[in-house]
């Protein structure tokens, strides 16, 4: 039987992908550069469908029918680039090469374009959920053509995760408009994470919990507004023992977050585009900051005890405050992001359904949460809505938090634990409600050093003060 699909890169996550593909009934054919992989992948997991192994890269290609769709599965970068060189002379006009590794977009983009002027299509697919999402469902981001889609869409909406019978899938536009909504959901995780770090941080300060209480706070959370995987997950490391010392496991892993960038090219896209994601930002750097020992062993030794000490009256009401607080910060964070994905959408002309966004999150992957379905609602509602904060749900949700963000981000700086993301998100909050902002002084700074010209709040036209001479205004 010819293959209706094809993978090459058997590492855990094609490896996963494909057993999917084939447990779900289509014959999927695979390859990978050293051939013990497809060996063992047909040896352990043969009985799980039917798989196509070709041991040479033309072997595995003669076996798929046409069009032919090659997912690739390898190492994000030049590995990439290697292996479509290596597929493109073997194709034919029509073929589709499916990018699920983690590309840049600006990557997924220049291939798109050299390979469509070649006759070929060139999916650069964002695919989250790690390695249980591959195998089981995971969230699937396709960019590239309408043709190509309608070969793949009907295979990877059989794949994914599904949540009330809806796939978690969907063409989300052009060349790299895929892997920008990947890119943007990992952005979102970055800030997701830090808020759920920040949120213990506070309930650990502020109550002097162990992390296993801590871990029924989030347990119990997880049973609202907040319900989602990484709330949940959060319970069971903050429940987590250490075997080899009794100690709870978060006390003995050392406090440096690594990142593998895709947090960094979310913020690196979101100052192009000028769209402020300050909760992924705050997020990103956080990271970076706990990565910098020496400057944090230095700091700690010249500022020893700086902050009062923590004591909170009311158990109870402090954890609703802090429950309150990271639900707002969340909107905030969840709000810029899709700002991230509009603006990028009109600057490539994507055209990206933001509602659909939503509802391909729902399952599958990292940021999975029951308070998607407030996002994709409100975008059904208003579809040009300017921000998430002010839709109906959200606004509400927001509006009831504000007095606890507020105590409780006051509360943490006059005890000195540092809450970046969450007191981030309040500053962002009160400067877009803000009546005047100071950013009118800037333009007086700007004007007065640079003559960079201000506008005026009373008539049209720009306009110069000279500001070395009389002090006259004249128009610019
Ligand atoms: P790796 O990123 O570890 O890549 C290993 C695979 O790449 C192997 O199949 C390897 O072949 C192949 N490879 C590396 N260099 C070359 C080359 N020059 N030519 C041909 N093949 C090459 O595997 P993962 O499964 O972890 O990830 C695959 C992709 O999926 C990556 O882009 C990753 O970013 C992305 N991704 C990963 C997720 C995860 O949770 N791990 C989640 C979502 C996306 P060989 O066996 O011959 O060495």
């Amino acid at each position: 039987a010819r293959a209706q699909i094809g993978v090459t890169g058997l590492a855990v996550m094609g490896r996963n992908v494909a057993r999917n593909l084939a447990r779900n009934g289509f014959t999927v054919a695979v390859h990978n550069r050293s051939p013990e992989r497809t060996r063992s992948l047909v040896a352990e997991h043969g009985d799980e469908g039917t798989f196509v192994p070709g041991e040479s890269m033309a072997d595995f290609v003669a076996s798929l029918e046409r069009p032919r769709a090659v997912i690739v599965m390898v190492k994000a970068g030049a590995p990439t680039d290697a292996v479509i060189d290596e597929l493109v002379p073997l194709l034919e006009e029509g073929d589709i090469i499916v990018d699920c590794g983690n590309a840049h977009f600006a990557d997924t983009r220049r291939r798109e374009e050299a390979l469509r002027a070649q006759g070929l299509h060139f999916s650069g697919t964002g695919v989250s959920g790690g390695e249980e999402g591959a195998l089981r469902g995971p969230s699937i981001m396709p960019g590239g053509s309408a043709e190509s889609y309608a070969k793949l869409g009907p295979m990877f909406e059989k794949i994914a995760a599904q949540v009330d019978g809806v796939p978690c899938c969907m063409h989300v536009g052009p060349d790299g408009a895929g892997h920008f909504v990947k890119m943007v959901h990992n952005g979102i995780e970055y800030a997701d994470m830090q808020l759920i770090a920040e949120a213990y941080d506070l309930l650990r300060a502020g109550l002097g919990a162990e992390p296993a209480e801590i871990a029924e706070i989030f347990r119990d959370w997880n049973n609202g507004e907040l319900e989602s995987f990484l709330i949940e997950i959060t319970a069971d490391v903050l429940a987590h023992t250490d075997a080899a010392t009794g100690r709870a496991f978060v006390d003995i892993v050392q406090d440096r977050a690594e990142q593998k960038g895709t947090g960094r090219w979310t913020v690196q896209s979101a100052l192009d585009l000028g769209i402020p994601i300050t909760g992924i930002a705050e997020a990103t750097f956080a990271r970076s900051l706990s990565g910098h020992v020496d400057q944090r062993e230095a700091a700690r030794r010249a500022f020893p005890d700086a902050g009062e000490k923590w004591q909170v009256a009311d158990r109870d009401a402090f954890i609703e405050d802090v429950r309150r607080a990271l639900l707002a910060s969340k909107i905030v964070a969840y709000a810029q992001g899709f700002d991230h994905i509009r603006a990028g959408s009109e600057e490539y002309d994507w055209d990206i359904d933001l509602g659909g966004t939503a509802t391909i999150w729902r399952g599958g992957c990292i940021i999975r949460a029951r308070f998607l379905n407030r996002i994709r609602e409100a975008y059904d509602q208003q579809p040009d809505l300017s921000t998430l904060l002010v839709a109906p749900y959200f606004a509400e949700a927001v509006a009831a938090g504000v007095p606890s963000w507020r105590r409780v981000v006051g509360d943490a700086t006059r005890a000195g634990v540092p809450t970046p993301a969450f007191s981030s998100s309040l500053a962002y909050f009160d400067a877009l409600r803000a009546e005047r902002l100071p950013a009118a002084l800037i333009q007086g700074l700007r004007d007065n050093f640079g003559a960079h010209t201000y506008q005026r709040v009373d008539r049209d036209g720009s306009f110069h003060t000279t500001w070395a001479g009389d002090r006259a205004e004249s128009p610019a």
